[in-house]
């Protein structure tokens, strides 16, 4: 009888330790999407591991299960309800093509057409969105500034071969780095903290494909001195922004709630390392900033 026994106890526990092991999901993090995923696509320079965790996290976006009444988050984002179908649905419109940090400069665009509307009105100095440390940047923006006022529609050339006609930012093409996935929180890249924290970083870059006119593509403005982010190279330190509803309001807005959403999944480390995060990002935004309009550009 004995071997039976241990034989018994030993299936058990191994019932035990699958049962153990069952991923474990949050009040906040359905079993089941609550909305379709976001259909991204991937140029062919992004490793296959950097697409594999990208849409582990557009999965955990499309299970996030949140209605947060909150107007002031509604209004920098842009929206008039915070859920899962409106968040999935403000990124997909504004995400759409992901390009690998090895996308070069000879592959990015080519002048295609001359547009007929006066290139005069279209006549405008511009910075660059980001000269600090990028995790990701907005490919798609900074082409449209390029061309726009040199009254060019321009081609943005994939390493696959294939072109983009870049009439608007929102093209939503996105480059991604490696620092997106370096560790920002304890833990692995698969963790949700992690995949959290690549997300606010992909809503941020979203948020540069709104805007028109003068503030087209919410370009970042330089950090004051005193600030953090302060360079006193007059070509450096752009890491800030003057609008109210511009790319690091959005990402930070979308990291709070996600914050949130974290529930037992985000360890108490976790969430102190989120919270300083999201700290970091509120200093972004400017005294005096104002609220500016999102509807985006777009050549007809
Ligand atoms: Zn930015």
């Amino acid at each position: 009888m004995l071997p039976l026994v241990r034989l018994i106890a030993v299936v058990l526990s191994i019932v035990s330790a699958i049962s153990c092991g069952r991923k474990k999901y949050d009040e906040h993090i359905r079993e089941t999407p609550v909305v379709e995923k976001i259909s991204v696509r991937y140029d062919s320079g992004v490793p296959g591991w950097q697409k594999d965790l990208l849409e582990g996290d557009l999965d955990n976006l499309s299970r996030l299960n949140v209605n947060v009444s909150n107007a002031e988050y509604a209004n920098i984002i842009g929206l008039s309800e915070i859920n899962a179908s409106q968040l999935n649905r403000w990124l997909s419109e504004r995400l759409k093509v992901i390009v690998g940090e090895d996308f070069q400069v000879k592959y990015r665009y080519s002048y295609k057409q001359r547009f007929t509307s006066n290139p005069e009105a279209f006549s405008e100095t511009y910075t660059p969105l980001s000269a600090a440390v990028t995790n990701a940047e907005n490919t798609g923006g900074l082409v449209y500034l390029k061309c726009k006022p040199l009254g060019y529609i321009c081609d943005l050339n994939l390493m696959d071969g294939t072109a983009i006609e870049v009439r608007t930012p929102r093209v939503g093409v996105v480059r991604i780095g490696e620092g997106l996935f370096s560790p920002r929180v304890e833990g692995n890249r698969e963790d949700r903290a992690a995949s959290f924290v690549r997300l606010g970083t992909l809503f941020h870059e979203a948020g540069h494909t709104n805007g028109n006119g003068a503030h087209v593509c919410f370009a970042h403005a330089k950090c004051p001195p005193g600030h953090a982010y302060y360079d006193p190279d007059p070509d450096k330190g752009y890491a800030c922004d003057e609008a109210t509803n511009g790319p690091y309001p959005i990402g930070v807005t979308i990291l709070k709630i996600l914050y949130e959403a974290c529930g037992t999944s985000c360890n108490a480390r976790q969430k102190e390392q989120l919270a300083g995060i999201i700290a970091d990002y509120e200093t972004r935004r400017l005294d005096g900033h104002t609220y500016k309009d999102p509807r985006p550009e777009r050549i007809p």
